[in-house]
């Protein structure tokens, strides 16, 4: 199978395996337990959080401090920090290509009665300028995503935090950074992320909140992780996710070539248009193939073993609204694919994967 449908969810890594196992076998105890065995699941776990910290910060700079909550994944902890914060009232900035995780929550406290700005790509070529511009002195929230899901469209989200604190100190900043988590540096007071999507399991996510800042927990109950998410903490899955994240190593360079050598085989390709411009990261590359729907294109590649996406794995069957923010029309979204890579993934595989798109859209096209 030739698997480039990494943006979607990525295979667990052989440390991750490992981990998952050994915890299973040695580290299974009730974290909030007061023997030697529950020390031990408590200790796991926090080593976890230093792990999941310092892969925020992308160990350089600056460390973030606060508080790391583990999640069953980035819808919850989405969820968690939107609903979760107290807005008073105030205006929330944010974009129009966001994960549905983040975006119907926001049209939620929409329909509460808060004012919302959604900036979209295509009308603003300096965008983390415009978010910072959006926010006044009414401005409770700013929630902006790093990198998109669908595009690989990259926002620089340390000089966003930055902008928008020195517009108003008091607007809080939440990021969902579930595909930008190991690639790029992050920053922000509620920041959210997702093991499935970096070679660890699925059920298993987090949520940053930065020292200083109060939520009110999505879920009651028992009082763990400092009461902000009750439940027992799934320490298998947590080891899971620290070892993926000590594993993982975001080559650039390799994406870069891996890219540039889709594009060349795509340009052979009569009528195709590029999704992804210069400012994506370079892991996932969206185009269109005009004339062959995303469905149809998807299912003659199914059939050469390739997997790929159209647009996202999260709007299955309906067009992206997402694309259309970044001036992609209703009809080349509809044959949009995406194709997202990792470090595994070879130019003999994009190779293939080229030529059946060109085999194919000649048949449908004919
Ligand atoms: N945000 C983004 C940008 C995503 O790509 C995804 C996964 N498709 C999510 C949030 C949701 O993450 P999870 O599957 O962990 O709930």
């Amino acid at each position: 199978m030739i698997y480039l449908d990494n943006a979607a969810s990525t295979k667990p890594c052989a440390e991750c395996i490992r981990a998952v196992n050994e915890a299973m076998e040695n580290t299974f105890a009730n974290a909030s337990s007061l023997h030697k065995a529950g020390t031990a699941s408590l200790m796991l776990i926090s080593r976890a959080r230093a792990a999941v910290i310092g892969g925020m910060s992308l160990n350089k700079t600056s460390q973030l401090s606060g508080e790391v909550i583990f999640t069953s994944g980035a819808t919850e902890s989405n969820n968690t920090a939107l609903s979760g914060i107290n807005l008073r009232g105030g205006k929330i900035v944010t974009t129009a290509i966001e994960h549905p995780s983040q975006a119907r929550v926001i049209d939620k406290l929409e329909k509460l009665g808060h004012e919302v700005i959604r900036l979209a790509p295509k009308d603003n070529e300096d965008f983390e300028g415009a978010i910072a511009d959006a926010v006044d002195e009414k401005t409770a929230l700013v929630s902006c995503m790093a990198v998109n899901n669908e595009t690989g469209f990259c926002v620089d989200v340390r000089k966003l935090y930055k902008a928008v604190k020195a517009k108003n100190p008091k607007t809080l900043f939440h990021t969902d950074a579930v595909q930008g988590f190991l690639k790029v540096p992050l920053d922000g007071d509620l920041i959210s992320i997702s093991g499935h999507k970096v070679h660890a399991t699925k059920g298993i996510g987090a949520l940053f909140v930065r020292k200083g800042i109060t939520i009110s927990p999505l879920l009651s109950g028992g009082g763990q992780q400092k009461n902000l998410r009750s439940g027992t903490e799934p320490v298998e899955l947590i080891a899971g996710l620290e070892a993926a994240i000590n594993a993982y190593e975001y080559k650039i360079e390799h994406f870069d070539r891996l890219k540039a050598y889709l594009i060349e085989g795509l340009s052979e390709i009569p009528d195709i248009r590029l999704n992804s411009d210069n400012r994506c990261l370079p892991n996932i590359v969206n185009f269109s193939v005009r004339g062959v729907r995303s469905e149809i294109m998807l299912h003659a590649l199914e059939e050469a073993d390739i997997c790929v996406s159209s647009g996202s794995a999260c709007s299955k069957g309906k067009t992206s609204g997402v694309l259309s923010a970044f001036g992609v029309s209703d009809k080349d979204a509809d044959c949009a694919v995406r194709v997202s890579m990792c470090a595994d993934n070879t130019e003999q595989e994009i190779r293939l994967l080229c030529e059946k798109i060109a085999q194919t859209a000649k048949n449908i096209r004919r």
